[in-house]
């Protein structure tokens, strides 16, 4: 097949354009995309900007570094950094940490590791066996945004940034839309204002379907970690995954709809617009909507567990 654009040899074909695409012209259309969000997420004009990208080792947090640097890596007024989650995983977070180290030393980025153990005193294999019925992405979510939160305020960072592709995104939108979740559609990421004890979240990935993140990766030589977590597939995004992944197959473009629904939603509704009164924890000062936050409610579970 020939490129949409220039006639030359096409590496991909964007069902929801109607288009093939050469190798140069696919990776034009992934970065103008990327450069999109990141414009619309980040005020890149600020005096002094500090990111933290969360890097997984994995192709997406991988491929938003990469390209983090190669469009911001040479501005004076930005410092990216990175650090890598350990959340205590056998098996499956040391070969992300090593791939997430090395692209970080290719990239000249400084790079640093904070475990759930060291800040919890728990790994995530210790807590799947103290409570094996709960699901265990349950857990390990707010653990994960705590410690990012944590980790943002020690860096001083402006913002993190996370990998986030479109298939991702949308399976997030759907989720809350089934839980009826409102509140917390409106406050996915990205974060446009600052809170006060919260980083802002960005997702300058959230409009490549996870298809062109795996062939961007492959074309332009990002190295990451293929690995699953084990406790996959007990996530009840699964099933998301299996209804995004389907309407795009029936109806190309879908994805990106309905990424394009709630940006609509969020500029024409500002009630729980990211307006929600934030309380603090009261036992580790954490904002939440409630008393306890979510992961000192996940902690007081799985002691009163060990303790029975
Ligand atoms: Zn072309
Ligand atoms: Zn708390």
């Amino acid at each position: 097949m020939q490129c949409s654009l220039c006639r030359g040899k096409a590496v991909y074909e964007a069902k929801y354009s109607g288009t093939y695409l050469c190798r140069k012209h696919f990776n034009d259309s992934v970065e103008r995309r990327f450069k999109h969000e990141l414009r619309k997420q980040v005020d890149l004009k600020a005096a002094s900007i500090k990111i933290s990208v969360a890097i997984s080792g994995g192709k997406d947090s991988s491929v938003t570094l990469y390209l983090m640097n190669k469009f911001l890596g040479n501005r004076e007024n930005i410092e990216l950094t990175a650090f890598t989650i350990d959340e205590g995983i056998a098996g499956y977070r040391d070969s992300g940490l090593e791939s997430a180290r090395k692209l970080c030393e290719k990239l000249n980025v400084k790079h640093q590791t904070v475990s759930f153990e060291e800040v919890f005193g728990k790994t995530m294999d210790g807590i799947v066996k103290m409570d094996p019925e709960t699901i265990p992405c349950s857990h390990c979510g707010p653990m994960r945004r705590k410690l990012m939160n944590l980790e943002s305020l020690e860096y001083k960072s402006d913002y993190v940034a996370l990998g986030i592709n479109l298939d991702d995104y949308a399976q997030s939108i759907l989720m809350n839309v089934v839980k009826g979740d409102f509140e917390r559609m409106m406050r996915m990421a990205p974060h446009i204002k600052r809170k006060e004890g919260l980083v802002r979240r960005i997702v300058p990935l959230r409009r490549i379907p996870e298809k062109e993140v795996i062939l961007y990766a492959v074309l332009n030589g990002v190295e990451f970690d293929g690995g699953w977590c084990p406790y996959y597939e007990r996530a009840q995004r699964n099933t998301f995954r299996n209804i995004v992944s389907d309407l795009e197959e029936q109806n190309p473009g879908a994805g990106f709809a309905i990424a394009n629904f709630l940006d609509e939603v969020r500029e024409h509704i500002t009630i729980g617009n990211g307006n929600t009164e934030m309380k603090k924890c009261t036992k580790c000062g954490a904002p939440t909507t409630g008393d306890l936050c979510s992961v000192c409610t996940s902690i007081g579970i799985l002691d009163s567990m060990k303790d029975a």
